[in-house]
């Protein structure tokens, strides 16, 4: 977005108008955290606002400011087309295509509405009217803030927003943790704290919530990591059953492919997790260095999102997802092996 573009949407922003919030499906941290943050903001302007996520998001989520204002599209989905269909401006958040946002793609595809995409992922589709994507961000949130800062409004910057905003920070750059941390990501990070966001408590909320199911779902887990040394890659599977004997809850799976990274000199990492009322395997992708999961998410497994970053999906079973995986790694060989950790 130009300086002029931000003008002109200030300029809309100025009278109240019905506003939708999307975050993609499956939302995350950084996904729930700029959609509220962002409603705490344009609330304060006047607007008539509605977050819609196109399904539920993980219980570890629920404490966060706003969350019991956000609509869930598969439950109320007659009330939020209306909404759609009626919204004078859609902002979609931390996602850069409509098939991001799973069941509500056909109806974003639909409606002709003024679009702002706020993203930091890779490869944006073009259907914003306002696109303030920049895949050098840690995180939308981060974005949020800036973008709020270019609006020329941080001094309406609540502890509730602050708390959003530095949520999503945290979550998408594992606490600080990745390159995509920036000097300018940690100078957000303090300003959110000046506005009153609580670290410790946010951190409390976000990591120490294990339940023992998730503990030992954690253990099985682990217990089935492959690791392929000649190509630096080490794997976990979890399958339906697994997750069934486990009391599995949405959510509990996150950060789980982190432990194989984790692994010294291992540069990329996955995780296969059967869902079969999707028909489908789940698969997060992550990787040290210059090894790109964007690009083989993209081109092997229907997926994307970052560099260092990314999901995709299987639509075979889980032993020859598997086996597709070993099948593609050879053509990987040089690029991992060439990976400096
Ligand atoms: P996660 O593995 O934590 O679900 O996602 C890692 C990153 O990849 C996130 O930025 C997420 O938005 C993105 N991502 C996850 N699943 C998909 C997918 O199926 N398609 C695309 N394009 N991106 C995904
Ligand atoms: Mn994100």
């Amino acid at each position: 977005m130009n300086t002029a573009q931000i003008q002109e949407l200030k300029n809309h922003l100025s009278t109240p108008q019905k506003i939708v919030i999307v975050p993609h499906r499956n939302p995350d941290g950084d996904a729930i955290g700029s959609t509220t943050a962002l409603y705490g903001y344009l609330k304060q302007l006047g607007h008539h606002c509605t977050i819609i996520s196109p399904n539920d998001y993980p219980d570890f989520l629920k404490w966060m400011p706003f969350t019991n204002e956000i609509m869930v599209y598969e439950k109320q989905k007659t009330i939020a087309d209306s909404l759609i269909q009626d919204a004078d401006f859609i902002f979609i958040l931390d996602q850069n295509a409509f098939h991001r946002a799973g069941d509500m793609e056909t109806i974003l595809t639909a409606t002709n509405t003024t679009y702002v995409m706020i993203d930091h992922h890779q490869q944006p589709d073009d259907f914003a009217t306002y696109m303030y994507s920049d895949t050098s961000m840690s995180s939308t949130c981060e974005m949020i803030y800036h973008f709020i800062d270019m609006m020329g409004h941080t001094d309406l910057i609540t502890a509730d927003m602050a708390s959003s905003m530095y949520t999503g920070i945290i979550t998408d750059t594992g606490n600080f943790k990745y390159r995509s941390t920036t000097s300018a990501t940690l100078r957000v990070a303090a300003h959110l704290k000046d506005k009153g966001a609580d670290s410790e408590a946010i951190n409390r909320n976000i990591y120490d919530v294990n339940t023992p199911s998730r503990m030992k779902l954690l253990g099985v887990a682990l217990n089935n990591l492959q690791i392929l040394p000649e190509f630096k890659t080490a794997y976990i599977t979890l399958t339906q059953q697994e997750l069934n004997d486990n009391n599995f809850k949405k959510g509990d799976t996150e950060g789980f492919v982190n432990y194989g990274l984790s692994l010294k000199g291992i540069v990329f990492a996955l995780i296969f997790i059967e869902n079969k009322d999707d028909g489908i395997i789940k698969i997060s992708l992550r990787s040290k260095g210059d090894f790109d999961v964007n690009l083989l998410a993209r081109e092997h497994f229907h997926g994307g999102g970052h560099k260092n970053a990314a999901g995709g999906r299987s639509d075979l079973d889980m032993k020859a997802t598997e086996q597709k995986l070993i099948s593609i790694l050879p053509s990987y060989e040089k690029a991992l092996s060439d990976t400096i950790i």
